[in-house]
């Protein structure tokens, strides 16, 4: 079944409120597994909200409208919705009181006549209670179609899904989505999408939709299924699939697990203790790491060495180095890492050294041009990276980095 959200208020067409509810409408109809291809915002104005009504309900079969339930004028959703279902209007006994039950007990002096408006309800709705204020959701069902209505504060709304709609709909709609997550580091975006083009091509459940962050890829493979054992029988010959294709490249298939907590992981697994000598990225490659809970079982100091002078004072790189190739160099990232191994007193150690831009670039060493060093036991490797960003993403693209290749020379640990 289709569903289609129509978020109303002029408030959030003008950019004061952020659209949340849709956000999380939409997100609780992948859950129950409806599939969504039109969002609307719209305005207090009845013609348009007619329109729009009328539109959604041409081309899907759910229809959520959030907003525009309550007391005053401008609230208009109701009465639209219900004028294009051709369904009029009566008072709900069984609303009325709840209204006056809630005005009794926030024991409130004045209540405004206005306020009776919320318990018109359109004929043959089904009524749905609103604990935290009056205005109530209404589902109406009409000609194989459905429109659910449901308050704009979204401590009314969200309640009212978790308790009443979801359930409601869960009884309609047998078949959920479930996913998982195929992570993948090193391989570019684009590439990625050239290497399982013929699995997307003929996808139909389940479907594969890659997502581009930093440093990495991810893969949700979703699949519309019955239950969770269905869904994991559906997955899991695409899943093996990917994993031939991506091979090592691919750090976890949960979606819980991040990058961190797979390094901490293979950190524990091989007993070893890691440390940091961070230059352009000053402590955000430590900082990423202790994310994770538990970090201190495998890392107890790091460095920033920020300046030449803290890098020779800190963790020994020599004078000689910095002036001869300079600080951002192979040689430089070189001694960092080796130095604060033995300073640290860690088995594993990666340094980072370059230019975060936007100033300090120069021909031959241009900004995003960063070294890492990984030191693994008796291993030790420099690499030189490019990267494109501006600061904050040359830094964030180093961190990421540097955790990938301290991960591939793990993986080497026996
Ligand atoms: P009320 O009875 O409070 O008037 P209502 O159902 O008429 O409720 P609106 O008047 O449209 O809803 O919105 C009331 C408040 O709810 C807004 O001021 C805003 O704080 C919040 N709200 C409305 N729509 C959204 C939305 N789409 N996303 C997030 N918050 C919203
Ligand atoms: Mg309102």
């Amino acid at each position: 079944m289709i569903a289609e959200i129509v978020t109303v208020g002029t408030e959030i067409l003008m950019g004061n409120i952020i659209n949340t509810n849709a956000a999380y409408l939409a997100k609780k109809c992948a859950q129950v597994g409806l599939d969504m291809y039109h969002q609307t915002v719209i305005g207090d104005n009845k013609e348009r909200l007619r329109e729009t009504i009328k539109t959604a309900l041409d081309r899907s079969d759910i229809i959520f409208l959030t907003g525009g339930l309550g007391p005053t004028d401008d609230d208009i959703t109701k009465e639209v919705t219900a004028q294009v279902f051709g369904l009029s209007l009566y008072e709900d006994t069984h609303t009325k009181e709840r209204i006056e039950d809630y005005f009794q007990n926030i024991k409130a002096k004045i209540v405004t006549n206005n306020n009776w408006k919320q318990a018109l309800v359109p004929e043959g709705a089904f009524v749905v209670d609103n604990h935290n204020g009056t205005a109530p959701g209404l589902i109406i069902e009409e000609k194989g179609k459905m429109a659910i209505l449901l308050p704009g504060p979204p401590g009314e709304l969200k309640p009212m899904m978790e308790e009443a709609i979801i359930p409601y709909l869960e009884k309609k709609q047998p078949e959920k989505f479930y996913s998982q997550m195929v992570k993948v580091l090193s391989v570019g975006e684009s590439r990625v999408e050239t290497l399982i083009k013929d699995l997307i091509e003929k996808q139909s459940n389940p479907t594969i939709a890659p997502y581009a962050k930093i440093g990495e890829v991810h893969l949700r493979v979703t699949a519309k299924a019955r239950d969770a054992e269905e869904a994991k029988q559906l997955m899991a010959p695409i899943i093996k699939e990917l994993e031939e294709r991506f091979g090592d490249n691919i750090y976890t298939t949960k979606e819980e697990v991040t990058l961190e907590e797979e390094i901490v992981r293979l950190l524990k697994e091989k007993n070893l203790k890691v440390t940091f000598a961070e230059s352009c990225t000053a402590g955000l490659l430590a900082g990423r790491l202790v994310n994770v809970p538990g970090a201190s079982s495998v890392f107890e100091e790091g460095f920033i060495t920020y300046s030449n002078e803290a890098k020779n004072k800190m963790i020994g790189v020599s004078t000689n180095t910095l002036e001869a190739h300079g600080a951002v160099s192979h040689e430089t990232a070189k001694e960092m890492a080796l130095g604060a191994a033995k300073k640290a007193n860690a088995e594993a150690a990666v340094s980072i050294t370059g230019i975060a831009g936007p100033q300090g670039g120069t021909k031959e060493k241009p900004v995003g041009l960063v070294y890492i060093g990984v030191k693994v036991l008796d291993s030790i490797e420099t690499r030189e990276y490019h990267f494109t960003g501006n600061r904050t993403k040359n830094r964030e693209s180093a961190v990421v980095k540097g955790l990938t290749f301290l991960r591939e020379r793990l993986l080497q640990v026996k």
